[in-house]
């Protein structure tokens, strides 16, 4: 496939949900065919052949990356969920939002004790949704290899609150 420029799939909406924040929006890259795939395989790409066992991603937007990432790497996929959504025994997360805390949870069975998990979610703001996802992942045993993302917003820095050394992002703002 030839070189596809991602980063014109993505629209910048102004002052969404609120003043002062620029919403990076990448519905226009889910309706376009080539670039899906693309962005599926720039997300995967960098993993292929490192033993990874799951792919784990983050409800909502996580979810649309990490399942065609997981088939791509030959690996299960795992699902981090909001609060109240997993039918069995559930571990959970809290962490920190701009007022108050929010709680993410995994199904207790979802990953095993030393598995080679790879994190995927659509964009790294602050950090905190996936710091608290890794978080999870090793208070339920698994070795968070890499983390991978379609877009990170490096003025804020999100990489560092992670506590893990291999995080690859897509597109930078
Ligand atoms: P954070 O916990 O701050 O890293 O934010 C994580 C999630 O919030 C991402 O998975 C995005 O879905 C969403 N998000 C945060 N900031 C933005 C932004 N400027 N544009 C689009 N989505 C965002």
């Amino acid at each position: 496939m030839s070189e596809i420029d991602l980063r014109s799939f993505i629209r910048d909406v102004p002052d969404f949900p609120k003043a002062g924040i620029l919403f990076r929006d990448l519905t226009p890259l889910l309706e376009d065919p080539h670039a899906l795939r693309a962005a599926v395989h720039a997300i995967a790409d960098p993993f292929r052949g490192d033993g990874i066992d799951a792919v784990v991603g983050i409800e909502s937007r996580g979810f649309i990356f990490g399942a065609p990432v997981a088939l791509e790497l030959g690996a299960g996929f795992v699902l981090i969920r909001k609060k109240g959504k997993l039918p069995a025994e559930i571990v959970q997360e809290e962490y920190e939002l701009e007022y108050g805390t929010d709680v993410v949870e995994m199904h207790a069975d979802a990953v095993e004790t030393g598995q080679r998990v790879l994190l995927v979610d659509d964009l790294i703001a602050t950090g905190g949704t996936a710091a608290a996802a890794v978080r999870l992942l090793e208070k339920a045993g698994a070795d968070v290899a890499a983390a991978s993302f379609l877009i990170e917003l490096s003025a804020l820095g999100g990489r560092r609150m992670m506590g893990v050394d291999r995080i690859h992002a897509v597109l930078e703002y």
